[in-house]
């Protein structure tokens, strides 16, 4: 296996009338904005390059022009804009790190309120600790880590803001133990759309806290978090195991998740060079510098090619930064910066072999790029309790992503990919899956409706509450 690609170890990388009415109703955000533009809060840049920067994402497929940006320094920054927005039926986007990969972080004709000046962190105590929501993961890791604590559930990539992850959920290869990373917030501060500063947790304004976690931005901007830590492991002993197909990879997966044989779970279907796919299990298991797992006893009654088997021993930092080198790999090639037409679903444990197997069927040798992916593994389900996180109703559940790098930045072909996406998107829907709401395809208001289901009406009504002038978010296109 290429070393290259050997990088890319863990990319696990998943209307009603009455909100739609209340959206059109606004005038457009463009006009109300350049007819107030002398009235627009102090600290907002016009400036062409700044608005520039934060007309795209990530996912370079979209493009939407803000009127200005904020930078804020503080919460009553963004409480003052959201005010002033109210007043003018100006819509406004949170911007964490800007890597959605569907324009989730922009605001045609309103304003981008960029996170990345909030990134203070506070003490770490022992189980938790409160963090601005503009600070990346990484940041996060190293300061916690100088306490020997972590974050429960980390994402694969750590140059994500932590408001960002909190707006969508957060998956992480500890998942089946702790949830994902909403689960693992016990309170938040938010600036809600119409300009109120407020503090909500289990206990504390429930609706707000419920409706801001992996509520997409809809009802608050994120300005601090408090979240819980745990110790962290000091070393992590990965495993790298190869299967010729999918159902004996599968079945190795289920296996060592319901034994609880690792402390990290995941996999994938990669590219072969050759037009092919292999199967790859991925497990880790956490360990003192000290005391390291019995390979042969971790291994033991696996049904993958043991001599294709790779085995890596890292501190508990490198392990988790280990994207970090697969990013580089992409920058240095030019692939970080082309189009990026992902697709992130969770598809139900009782027919995932099945699905997943049909979709690959029908995929075209270049649907994921040389060095992309498609994440395959399962989850328990048990810890996850965040309302807005929308998984199949099933104990077990199954990743299935297809994080499609792009070897050129051929927009026909991204095109093509996104109208692609879509499709397996109904098949998967179809099927009992839902979709972890990162991907790259337009959904309708009515299709956010079926997304959240029973937990529809909540989102709804905290929406009305907390965003009554239907402001914040738009690029989700859930009002
Ligand atoms: C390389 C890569 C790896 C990834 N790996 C994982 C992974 O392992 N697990 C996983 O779960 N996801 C993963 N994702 C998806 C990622 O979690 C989401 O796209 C996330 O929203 C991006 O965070 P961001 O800081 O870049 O947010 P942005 O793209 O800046 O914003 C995303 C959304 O969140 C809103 N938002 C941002 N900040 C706030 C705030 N403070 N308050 C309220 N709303 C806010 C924005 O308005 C926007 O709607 C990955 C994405 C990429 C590109």
């Amino acid at each position: 296996m290429p070393s290259d690609r050997r990088m890319f170890l863990s990319a696990g990388l998943g209307a009603t009338a009455t909100l739609a009415s209340c959206g059109s109703a606004l005038t457009t955000a463009a006009q109300a904005v350049s007819a107030e533009s002398s009235s627009l809060p102090g600290d907002v840049s016009l400036d062409v390059e700044v608005r520039a920067a934060a007309a795209q994402d990530f996912g370079r497929l979209i493009q939407r022009q803000p009127h200005g940006v904020l930078r804020p320094a503080s919460s009553a920054d963004i409480a003052g804009l959201l005010r002033w927005a109210k007043d003018q039926g100006v819509k406004v986007a949170a911007r964490g790190q800007g890597h959605s990969t569907y324009g989730r972080a922009l605001a045609e004709g309103g304003i981008v309120v960029d996170m990345g000046g909030m990134t203070a962190i506070g003490d770490i105590k022992p189980d938790h600790v409160v963090v601005d929501a503009g600070a990346t993961w990484r940041n996060l890791l190293d300061a916690t880590l100088a306490q020997g604590l972590t974050p429960p559930v980390l994402t694969n990539y750590l140059g994500l803001s932590v408001g960002g992850t909190i707006a969508v959920g957060g998956i992480g290869a500890t998942s089946s133990r702790h949830g994902v990373q909403t689960d693992n917030v016990v309170a938040l501060d938010v600036v809600t759309g119409d300009g109120r500063e407020l503090s909500c947790s289990a206990t504390e304004k429930p609706d707000l806290f419920d409706g801001v976690r992996a509520g997409l931005g809809q009802c608050g901007i994120v300005t601090r978090a408090t979240l819980r830590l745990v110790r962290a492991p000091e070393r992590v002993r990965r495993f790298q195991l190869f299967y010729r197909d999918l159902p004996s990879l599968a079945a190795d997966q289920r296996r060592v998740l319901g034994e609880g044989r690792f402390d990290q779970l995941q996999g994938a279907v990669l590219p072969d060079g050759s037009g092919g796919w292999r199967y790859q299990l991925d497990g880790a298991v956490f360990h003192g510098s000290g005391s390291p797992p019995d390979d042969r006893a971790v291994l033991s009654g696996l049904s993958d090619e043991r001599s294709a088997a790779v085995i890596a021993d890292l501190t508990y930092r490198d392990d988790a930064l280990a994207f970090g080198k697969f990013e580089n790999l992409l920058r240095s090639k030019g692939q970080w910066s082309n189009p990026q037409p992902w697709l992130l679903t969770f598809l139900r444990g009782s027919n995932a072999e099945r699905i997943a197997a049909d979709v690959l069927s029908g995929l075209k040798g270049d649907a994921v790029g040389p060095f992309g992916r498609i994440s395959l593994y399962p989850l328990l389900t048990r810890a996850f309790h965040t309302p807005m996180v929308r998984v199949p109703d099933e104990d077990i559940i199954f990743v299935f992503n297809l994080i499609r790098i792009r070897p050129s930045n051929d927009a026909a072909t991204a095109a093509r990919m996104v109208a692609e996406n879509r499709t397996l998107y109904d098949r998967i829907r179809e099927a009992g899956g839902v979709q972890y709401p990162v991907g790259a395809f337009a959904m309708s208001p009515f299709d956010w409706e079926v997304h959240f289901g029973s937990g529809w009406p909540q989102l709804r009504e905290a929406k009305r509450r907390y965003d009554p002038g239907y402001l914040l978010a738009p690029g989700y296109n859930v009002s």
